[in-house]
């Protein structure tokens, strides 16, 4: 088999899907060939020459697409498609829930595998890229937001005297915002945080976070809370007003707001509208890390730094591409291990389980067409 890696052209994007450690461990058997386009890791600084020695040959944009496995970090460009072989299998962030998008992926004939829906099962977990890339994202907001605000982020007795810990919000404790509780308390910050999800409480308690409960009206609230396969739902407008009232208050004393919530294949839910962001402190930093999804902040921007009453709001858009290496290596890993489903390393034997429950669920173009989904 041939396993082509392309280099990401979409703008902004500096990582790459295969790494020299992945690319060694998949060239082993001598099976198969590596093709890597030129230049594919040099945003990631992961030079050619690297992937040379760990036994990939470097080639062209066209020689990578045409494939047989096609490993990318996002879905191809219009202009891209066309470079695809009919039959070949395409593995990336094919973003689903463009149906337009999707479509034109199909119509090259390729089995596509969206790593999107990866289910959220204890096997799966290895090749878990939403969690792999929103665990970059939640330390990237942190460092962001710590250096857009003009003060500093722990307490500090100095002999000019004293200075205050920033107070920090996050809003939607999924991977992202674990890890943005993580990094903030490294830092020294005094750290709040909450989500609709009910079972996140102790996990904001055990980083030593202090818990924003937003009551539940009645059990049917508290039933779409729990979510489903570890996502959350759309909240009723109730519940949504409570929370939107409660925070409110909190964002009057809070230097730094992180949110991080999101749905999936919906637009983010907005949580903090403008009103808030008014009664914010001049110097108050929020970092939305939904902006692709639509923002969870009235008045974001993508990849802008937006100012309101003198409060900073950050959007930018794809975080883990600037932790570029990182990305690329955690990312990289997930890709091998959805991989091994299907390929032996150590033998090169191929055959894609298509019983597989994974294999199933990220499948979703094959013959030409669309995989429907339930
Ligand atoms: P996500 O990126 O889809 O959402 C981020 C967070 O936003 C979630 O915690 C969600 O509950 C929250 N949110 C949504 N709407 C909200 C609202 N209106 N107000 C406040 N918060 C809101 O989620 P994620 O980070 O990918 O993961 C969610 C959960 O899945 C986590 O608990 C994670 O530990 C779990 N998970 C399990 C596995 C596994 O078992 N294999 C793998 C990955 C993640």
């Amino acid at each position: 088999m041939i396993i082509g890696i392309p280099r990401e052209t979409r703008a902004g994007e500096t990582r790459v899907a295969a790494t020299p450690e992945t690319v060694k461990k998949l060239a082993a058997s001598g099976a198969h060939t590596l093709v890597v386009e030129a230049g594919a890791g040099t945003e990631s600084s992961l030079p050619d020459s690297d992937f040379q020695a760990a036994g990939a040959r470097i080639g062209s944009a066209e020689e990578a697409f045409a494939a047989d496995i096609v490993l990318k970090v996002r879905a191809p460009g219009a202009d891209e498609l066309p470079r695809l072989k009919r039959g070949a299998m395409l593995i990336g962030l094919l973003n689903p829930f463009d149906a337009a998008g999707l479509a034109s992926v199909a119509a090259t004939g390729v089995s596509g595998y969206a790593l999107e829906w990866l289910p959220r099962i204890s096997r799966a977990q290895s090749m878990d890229v939403l969690s792999s890339q929103a665990n970059i994202a939640g330390y990237k907001a942190v460092i962001l937001a710590a250096n857009t605000y003009s003060r500093f982020m722990p307490m500090l007795m100095t002999a000019a005297g004293t200075v205050k810990a920033a107070r920090v919000l996050i809003l939607g404790v999924g991977v992202a915002g674990l890890q943005a509780i993580a990094t903030a308390k490294r830092l020294g910050a005094v750290i709040e945080a909450s989500d609709v999800r009910p079972s996140v409480k102790d996990q904001v308690e055990s980083l030593g976070a202090k818990w924003v409960d937003v009551p539940y009206a009645n059990d049917e609230e508290r039933k779409i809370a729990e979510g489903v396969g570890g996502y959350a739902r759309p909240m009723p407008p109730e519940w949504m007003a409570r929370q939107g009232e409660l925070i409110h208050e909190r964002c009057k004393s809070v230097d730094i707001l992180i949110t991080t919530a999101l749905i999936p294949g919906r637009p983010a839910p907005k949580l903090i509208k403008a009103a808030t962001v008014a009664v914010m402190k001049p110097g108050a930093v929020i970092v939305d890390l939904a902006v692709e999804q639509g923002g969870n902040v009235e008045g974001s921007a993508l990849d802008q730094i937006v100012t309101k009453n003198g409060v900073k709001i950050v959007g930018f858009g794809n975080l883990p591409a600037l932790v570029a290496t990182d990305a690329s290596g955690l990312y990289a890993r997930n890709v091998l291990n959805f991989l091994a489903l299907s390929l032996n390393a150590k033998s090169g034997e191929f055959a894609v389980p298509k019983d597989d429950e994974i294999i199933k669920a990220t499948l979703v173009c094959e013959n030409g067409a669309v995989v429907p989904k339930s």
